[in-house]
């Protein structure tokens, strides 16, 4: 059996799905919050804990920090640290995808999402409208909800309650309950954050907000089904995961992308 290791977050265990499918049986060695999420990924047929014992065989380690370099690997992702940061820093050209990086790590061909089991269709539009990080948030939620010419919820996490319920959702409703919000979706609407991906990978239509990150950073490589809404501006990407604040002030980036830009893209998928 292969063991693959990836401890966090929702996003990049979400897109270990991609390699977890191609590898026969796997074991997942994640962090206990996550082990819901591990063992719905194709191939998963046992999720191991940190402190576990290890089960034998091949070992992948698609993580490759302090923590994961404490377990025996034949293989880890190669993180491109430095090509990601002078991406931020120099505007050069962006890292390879995560999916690439955790195939090549691998030595498999990703395969397509679904990953998870998927979703009912319906004509819901679903809202996931936070973000850990401020310059990452979008200000025109309310307004999107107000256009869509149909049922509108929104899913979230801890410190998002407020906006989630606004909306129409319930936060930190759980993993399953969020499957659950996610079932007669017509297209999932969320910012470069974790439930964006578990969205595609539920086999939603997902439109991507991009502000302070990019699309072409690593993490929306989806080519059917998806679309990035994002605007050419130079100071683009001003950072690896979004910030406090916007460093030239204006947050141009997320404050010039209209609902109706949004809507727009929303419809084409629905
Ligand atoms: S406007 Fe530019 S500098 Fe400001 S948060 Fe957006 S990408 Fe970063």
């Amino acid at each position: 059996m292969t063991t693959v290791i990836r401890f966090s977050s929702l996003g990049d265990i979400v897109l270990a799905g991609a390699v977890t499918g191609q590898l026969g049986e796997v074991s997942f060695r994640t962090l206990p919050r996550y082990a819901d999420l591990a063992r719905r990924l194709p191939g998963v047929a046992r999720v191991l804990g940190p402190d576990d014992a290890p089960v034998g065989g091949r070992v992948i380690d698609l993580h490759n920090n302090l923590r994961s370099r404490q377990y025996r690997a034949d293989m880890r992702v190669a993180r491109q640290d430095w090509r990601r940061r002078a991406r931020v820093w120099f505007k050069g050209p962006p890292a390879d995808a995560v999916v690439t990086r955790y195939a090549r790590a691998a030595g498999v061909v990703p395969g397509p999402p679904p990953w998870l089991p998927p979703v009912g269709r319906g004509a819901r539009l679903v809202l996931a409208p936070g973000a850990a990080h401020a310059t990452k948030r979008w200000p025109y939620w309310r307004e999107l909800a107000r256009l869509w010419d149909g049922p509108v919820t929104a899913i979230g996490g801890p410190g998002e309650e407020a906006i989630v319920a606004e909306l129409g959702g319930v936060a930190e409703a759980g993993f399953e309950r969020t499957l659950e919000a996610m079932q007669g979706g017509a297209v999932l609407v969320a910012g470069d954050t974790g439930l964006l991906h578990l969205g595609a990978a539920v086999g939603l239509p997902v439109v991507g907000i991009f502000g302070p990150t990019t699309s072409t950073d690593g993490f929306f490589h989806y080519t059917t089904g998806a679309v990035a809404v994002e605007l050419p501006l130079s100071c683009r990407p001003c950072s690896r995961f979004g910030g406090t604040s916007c460093p030239v002030g204006d947050h141009a980036c997320l404050r010039g992308l209209s609902a109706e830009r949004v809507l727009a893209a929303a419809r084409s998928l629905a």
